[in-house]
């Protein structure tokens, strides 16, 4: 990254006394309620407080320094601190900072990107992505996949093809069709959900699931089947949509076998169901490609995107129409009732065309793909023989490892442990920022990270393993 691209931290900021750490932290825990926060525990250590961010670090407001391993929450692929995309929403914020779209309106930032992302979504099998409809995250994204789905099927004289088939574990938000697409069940179990019409098969965690002596591609061929005894359990001509992560992120970055994702397409093919790949972590170069589908060849009708197309600067989503999808919903649909004030935000477009140039310009897809993510996926070899880890594994510039009792056996801790949870904390000590899911460790960088800045992040990741190791024993 050019130095020159980032925005110096005005002088006050740097001063850290300028932040009264625990009067914010009581104000915080006294008015913020924080998504998927435990807020017994909250009070009792108060909330970090985040204050700045460069490049690939944070600092919080007693000036300790981290080096963003998540990117945010998945977002930030071009890393913090660039002016061109605070430039970009200054001049729209100037110029329009918002109209609806509406009843027959439109704006100049929202039709440029979406050409934009239309010209980088690739066609597989003369199947292309012409379409673009806004929402503000992915999880409204989700939402609005639902309803076209069932729209669509409804528009061809089907109506009763209403049930979406979505996986254990999966991720897809927070809302209540989001949330009941995911397979999360702390998630289901408050608010009583799934919402109706949406069932859920297994994942395809080779780890966890693989039986004795079976192979990687035999799992995944396995995996891919609960697909298809759901479809046969269900009725084929009640299933609208399969529904899933390319790789499951939130899940714990679990990366299916090669075999599973050609063996989905057979399936979804066979019994002509919609395909919607939620790519809100995966596109956007995270797995080496502008859209994840790419990387796995399979042929999505509608994906999901959000959080990097602004490297999550500002708010924004959306879904990739497929043209079997937009041809239904255009010519036989008429008015769709279906949107959101914010689709469209003349701001976060401009934010996100601004954002993609960076991208193009650096070459972040072909940089994960060629340059940074072999780099990473030979450093996590190496962490691989640690004696903690039971595998490490990497796809693009995301990565996972299983924490483990036994290497030799693959025995796990019990989950009341909270080994992941231990692990992370020295990570944070140390100056390193890793997720937790369970007993596995997770990570996914900005793609803007260096050699040195990788390296660095190894060996944090190391001592994290190490005295994760020693307090264990
Ligand atoms: N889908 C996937 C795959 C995600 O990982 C996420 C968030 O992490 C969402 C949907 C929800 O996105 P948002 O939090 O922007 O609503």
């Amino acid at each position: 990254m050019n130095p020159s691209t980032l925005i110096p931290p005005p002088a006050w900021v740097r001063r850290t006394e300028q932040y009264d750490t625990q009067a914010l932290q009581a104000l915080d825990s006294a008015h913020f309620i924080h998504p998927f926060t435990d807020h017994g525990d909250l009070a009792t250590r108060g909330a970090r407080v985040i204050t700045r961010a460069e490049g690939v670090y944070i600092w919080d407001s007693e000036g300790e320094k981290l080096l963003d391993a998540m990117s945010g929450l998945w977002c930030v692929n071009v890393g913090y601190g660039r002016k061109e995309l605070a430039d970009a929403a200054y001049q729209q914020m100037m110029t329009l900072p918002f109209y609806n779209s509406f009843f027959q309106t439109t704006n100049v930032p929202a039709v440029k990107l979406a050409a934009r992302l239309a010209s980088l979504a690739p066609e597989v099998d003369g199947r292309s992505f012409q379409h673009v409809f806004y929402s503000s995250s992915g999880s409204e994204s989700n939402d609005s996949n639902v309803r076209m789905v069932r729209r669509y099927w409804d528009l061809l004289g089907q109506p009763q093809r209403k049930v979406i088939i979505s996986r254990l574990n999966a991720y897809h938000g927070s809302t209540m069709a989001g949330a009941s697409l995911g397979g999360m069940s702390g998630m289901h179990a408050q608010g009583d959900l799934p919402i109706p019409k949406i069932t859920h098969i297994g994942q395809p965690y080779f780890f966890e699931n693989g039986l004795p002596g079976e192979s990687e591609a035999e799992f995944g061929l396995r995996a891919a089947g609960w697909l298809e005894a759901k479809i046969v359990e269900v009725g084929a001509d009640k299933v609208a949509a399969f529904i899933a992560e390319p790789i499951q992120g939130a899940g714990g970055v679990i990366i299916p076998p090669a075999t599973y994702w050609p063996e989905i397409q057979r399936i979804v093919d066979k019994y002509n169901i919609l395909l919607v790949s939620d790519e809100v972590i995966c596109a956007f170069g995270r797995l080496g490609h502008w859209f994840a589908y790419e990387k796995f060849g399979y042929k999505p009708d509608l994906v999901t995107f959000a959080k990097a197309v602004t490297s999550g600067y500002i708010p924004l989503g959306g879904v990739m129409v497929g043209d079997r999808v937009a041809k239904v919903l255009i010519e036989k649909g008429g008015e769709f009732n279906h949107g959101y004030t914010y689709s469209g935000h003349p701001v976060a477009c401009a934010v996100g065309l601004a954002n993609l140039a960076i991208m193009e310009r650096e070459q972040l897809p072909q940089r994960v793909r060629d340059d940074i993510g072999p780099y990473l996926a030979r450093g996590f070899e190496k962490i691989a023989e640690h004696a903690l880890v039971g595998v490490a594994e990497t796809c693009g510039f995301t990565a996972g490892l299983v924490l483990v009792k036994n290497k030799k056996r693959r025995e796990r801790f019990a989950e009341a442990l909270g080994v992941g949870m231990m692990c992370r904390g020295h990570c944070f000590q140390n100056g390193l920022i890793m997720r937790a899911v369970g007993d596995r460790m997770i990570i996914a960088p900005p793609l803007t990270m260096t050699h040195d800045d990788i390296d660095e992040m190894l060996r944090l990741i190391r001592q994290a393993l190490d005295l994760t190791q020693q307090e264990l024993h």
